[in-house]
Formats: structure tokens, sequence, C-alpha cells
């Protein structure tokens, strides 16, 4: 099942709703407790999509495929090396990534996103699929040269508009074997397999687990392949992963500062 959040105008609050040929129909009640699907008949170009979920927290994974790692220079973890971007960096389908000033050098990693529909803690692997709703499409934007800069990677990772996600949820998905893909106004930039991660998803989810409470809403970013690379002004940035959809984003300047060298 596919499910989204959208509204029919700029007014309306945020709605659940899922996707059944094109056409969404309403869920009454919430995908994290008891739901009821009504019929669809909202066309998917009448509505504006948001984020698939306003996630409580986004954990991240770092490094997780061999080839992202080697174009970095660093070594493979040992264990899952984790941070995590604010919920302020989400924006959804049809929102922009907004270029800060303090960054000559902001880079996409397109990546699977895990979203929680159970509370869990102290999960093993076979457990960590129980409290999985499903799995959405993300980018990991990122500050490179902030990120070089920095031990801590929270200014680097943390602007607003950091973490597009969607287009929608997908719960029937299979994470070990989907294909990942990102362009740049139509130029192929990364290309790979989720069964090149170190880490497996549910071994991921395993490990936050072990560390902190996972919530419903909570969004786990399982890392990036090989190919990132920059973003400039007027660029388009587009996930594809295999088995979800195709989440196309724009880039701009911030259009709330002046590009001063005050605001460096
Ligand atoms: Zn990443």
């Amino acid at each position: 099942m596919r499910i989204l959040r959208f509204r029919k105008t700029p007014q309306d609050p945020p709605t659940w709703g899922w996707l059944a040929n094109g056409e969404i129909g309403l869920l009454d009640g919430s995908p994290f407790e008891d739901f009821r699907r009504l019929e669809a008949k909202i066309s998917l170009d009448k509505a504006q999509l948001l984020s698939p979920v306003a996630p409580g927290k986004i954990i991240c994974v770092g490094h997780n495929y061999a080839a992202h790692a080697a174009e970095h220079e660093v070594e493979v973890p040992q264990i899952p090396l984790l941070f995590l971007k604010p919920p302020s960096t989400v924006i959804g389908p049809g929102g922009s990534i907004f270029l800060p000033p303090q960054s000559q050098n902001v880079e996409h990693e397109a990546e699977l996103a895990v979203v929680i529909g159970a509370h869990g803690r102290w999960l093993t692997k076979e457990q960590a699929k129980d409290v999985i709703l499903g799995y959405t499409a993300a980018l990991d934007i990122t500050a490179r040269d902030l990120q070089r800069q920095d031990d801590q990677w929270t200014r680097a990772k943390g602007f607003d508009t950091f973490c597009p996600l969607g287009p929608w949820i997908e719960t029937d998905l299979d994470p070990a074997d989907a294909l990942i893909t990102c362009t740049v106004n139509g130029n192929l930039r990364q290309m790979a397999s989720t069964r090149d991660m170190i880490f497996p998803v549910w071994e991921i989810v395993a490990f936050v687990s072990s560390v902190m409470s996972l919530e419903p809403g909570d969004v786990i970013l399982t890392g990036t392949p090989a190919g990132v690379g920059p973003l400039k002004p007027g660029d388009e940035v587009t996930v594809e992963i295999e088995g979800i959809g195709v989440l196309s984003i724009a880039v701009k300047n911030d259009p709330n500062v002046e590009r001063t060298q005050e605001n460096r």
C-alpha cells in the first residue's frame, strides 16, 4: 500500500491518504493507529503532496556503502555511524532545497528512508521489521565544505530544507534489493542497489533501537551510494527508488537572506 500526506488547497490542513491507480483516497484515522481506507477518487495531479511523514526525529547512517566511503577516503565503519538531522530539515514533493550562503559546496545524497510505525527499544534484527511502517525516498543534503570543517555534522547536515522526503510511503517494499537512482537535470549521478549496504536495514533499525527509543513517525536514512556531487541554483535533483517512486526537488539560493559576506 502507498500512504501519503496531501492537501487539496494551500489553506487545507495536511490530510492522510492512500494511493490506488493514480487516485487518492482518504485514510479515516492515522497510519500509526487503526485506519480505514475510503474510496480513492481524488486525482493525484489535483493534490499537493506533502512530506509523507512529519518525523519526530531523523536518524542517519554515515558511510554505509563501501564505494561511497572510498570516494571520501574513509574506512568502512565497524558499527553503524549514526548522526541526526533536525525535523526542520524536512520538505516534501514540490518543495525546494535552499542553498545557504555559508556553504560553497552543497551536495546530494540519495538514500532509502525507513519510516517507523511503532515503538521499539532493544529490538533484535528479527523484531525490527515489526516496527517498520514502510519506506520512502530521501535526500540527505549536505554542505560538504562545512562537514569537512566540523568534527560533528549538525551544521553541515542541519540546514532547513536539507531533508526532502517522498513522494509517499510504500509499505510492501523488500529493502534488501531496491535500486536507488539519483539524477541532476536528467544526468545520472548515483545508481546502486540497497544490497550493497554494509549494514542492512533491519540491522540498522535494531542498532538504533539499542541507543534510543524508536517512535511512530521517526525516520531513519540508511546511507548513500557513491556518486554524490554538487548542486547549484536552478538544478532539479531527482531520486528514484525501484518499488517506491520518484521524488523531484528544485534547488534555489535561500531567498530569505542577503548573500553578503556577513552571513558566512
Ligand atoms: Zn547520508
